[in-house]
């Protein structure tokens, strides 16, 4: 546990969270500040602050907990979408770094967008460019 993190007291029960989901490896409560009704947030119990740094059973876990979770949130407020993302990182936006799963409820006409909303333009890549994209990521895997 990291004392000064929000995420993790509230994993240790020290402040409250409106849990919907817990088992030993995660936990899933709605954010305090939500984007929609049922904007739910899944976390890894242990302290890890990017997506990077979760080791593999536990990612097993929190992908799990999503699979269930997602079908649940959208059931219990109506709706007939969800955009689920993470902010991996401070530079994409991440605030609290623990990691956490937005499962945020869409309808029709909300107003929000895809994520591809989030950029304003793209990079314009050559085919060159793609090929070297593609093998400098195929041999890290
Ligand atoms: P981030 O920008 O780091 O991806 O998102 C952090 C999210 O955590 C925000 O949506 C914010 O509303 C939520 N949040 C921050 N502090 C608390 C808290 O103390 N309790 C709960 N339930 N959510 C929080
Ligand atoms: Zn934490």
């Amino acid at each position: 546990m990291d004392e000064d993190c929000i995420f993790c007291q509230i994993v240790a029960g020290e402040i409250p969270g409106r849990t919907v989901y817990e088992d030993d490896d995660v936990l899933a409560f709605l954010d305090a500040n939500p984007l929609a009704e049922g904007h739910t947030l899944v976390i890894p119990k242990e302290h890890h602050e990017r997506l990077n740094d979760v080791p593999a059973d536990k990612a097993e876990s929190l992908y799990s907990t999503l699979h269930e979770i997602v079908p649940a949130v959208e059931d219990a407020v109506d709706a007939p979408a969800t955009t689920v993302a993470f902010n991996n990182g401070e530079a994409a936006g991440q605030e609290v770094p623990h990691v956490h799963g937005h499962v945020v409820p869409r309808f029709e006409g909300d107003g929000g967008g895809p994520i591809h909303g989030i950029f304003g333009s793209r990079p314009g890549l050559s085919d060159e460019e793609l090929d070297e994209i593609e093998a400098a990521i195929d041999e890290r895997v």
